[in-house]
């Protein structure tokens, strides 16, 4: 009898060490939704999507793994994805009507419900650290156009020429387009969330927009509560797709929302906004979240969103149709 309580002691030492050793993290991405089917994407892109995919989530959960920030690991996963020229943020930013690149990015932290975001920029080589460092190193939430340039500048982030964000493709897609004289939906917005250990949520989105946008246009990515919302209490939220309705629907913050008062799990009130909301009223695109418990949801109502997910204990896996 004396011998049982020190055992029992012990026993709760053994368990709640192998509970914090095995403390949730999870991380999902994407890159962008749209008319993204297996004709207009051949094995070989595939291929490179894929793997750039990859190199971006295990970019996030080496700092998640490491007992990091989910910020961090945000910042970390986007990064690889805007210094690819293969999606439509930072490096393979979309063309406007004047063949200029301009650039949205938003983050933010689910623990405070601090964010910062920049909007139209178009010298900052990694969009993704000017919201960072709005959210940060300024007393605002969202800077645009030449201020936010400016801003980037003077903290010491890396500031290239306008050209550095040429791509042949995108080139190619915006001469086909201006021929058509329409909008394109060229999608390939990157976004990022995470659970990390300490139970933090964290969100964070960077596009170059939509092929063809007019100059000054700003769309949903760096808009906190609609391309972008994170809250402990609910869920981490990124999304893609036609921004004007994701502003106008508040999607990111919808989905938070949906859950907090109507009770919804992470995947129902995923599913509510973008399969019956978003898609009755015309809005196409799709979104990635995880809640505080590490449930990931990845939904979209187009016909593909390049996309990928990571948690402590499953391999990573990522998809595109
Ligand atoms: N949501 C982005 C925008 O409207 C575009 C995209 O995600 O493809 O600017």
């Amino acid at each position: 009898m004396k011998l049982i309580k020190p055992f029992l002691i012990l026993l709760l030492i053994a368990i709640s060490a192998v509970t914090f050793s095995q403390q949730k993290y999870a991380l999902a991405i994407h890159g962008g939704a749209g008319n993204i089917t297996p004709q207009n994407v051949p094995p070989e892109v595939r291929k490179a999507y894929k793997a750039k995919l990859e190199e971006a989530l295990m970019a996030g959960e080496a700092v998640l793994k490491n007992g990091g920030q989910a910020l961090d690991a945000v910042t970390a996963a986007i990064m690889v994805m805007e210094n690819s020229p293969l999606f439509n943020a930072g490096k393979g930013a979309v063309f406007t009507a004047d063949g200029t690149n301009e650039m949205d990015a938003s983050i933010m932290d689910g623990s405070n419900l601090e964010a910062g975001a920049v909007a139209g920029v178009s010298k900052i080589k990694n969009p993704i650290l000017a919201a960072r460092a709005v959210m940060e190193q300024s007393p605002h939430v969202l800077l645009s156009g030449n201020g936010a340039d400016a801003f980037a500048k003077e903290k010491g982030l890396d500031m290239v020429d306008p050209s550095y964000f040429f791509t042949q493709s995108r080139w190619d897609s915006y001469q086909r387009e201006k021929k058509r004289m329409e909008k394109g939906d060229k999608h390939g917005t990157v976004g990022c969330v995470a659970l990390d250990q300490h139970g933090n949520l964290a969100a964070g989105t960077s596009t170059g927009g939509m092929t063809m946008k007019m100059h000054g246009r700003i769309g949903d990515s760096p808009i906190i509560g609609a391309g972008t919302y994170a809250d402990n209490n609910t869920c981490a939220v990124s999304c893609t797709g036609h921004g004007e309705y994701f502003i106008r629907y508040a999607v990111a913050y919808d989905i938070g929302a949906l859950m907090k008062y109507k009770g919804m799990t992470l995947q129902q009130a995923a599913n509510e906004v973008v399969m019956h909301k978003l898609k009755s009223a015309g809005g196409d695109g799709g979104i990635i979240a995880v809640d505080h418990k590490g449930n990931i949801s990845l939904v979209f109502n187009t016909s593909g969103m390049f996309r990928g997910k990571v948690t402590e204990n499953h391999e990573m896996q990522v998809f595109i149709f």
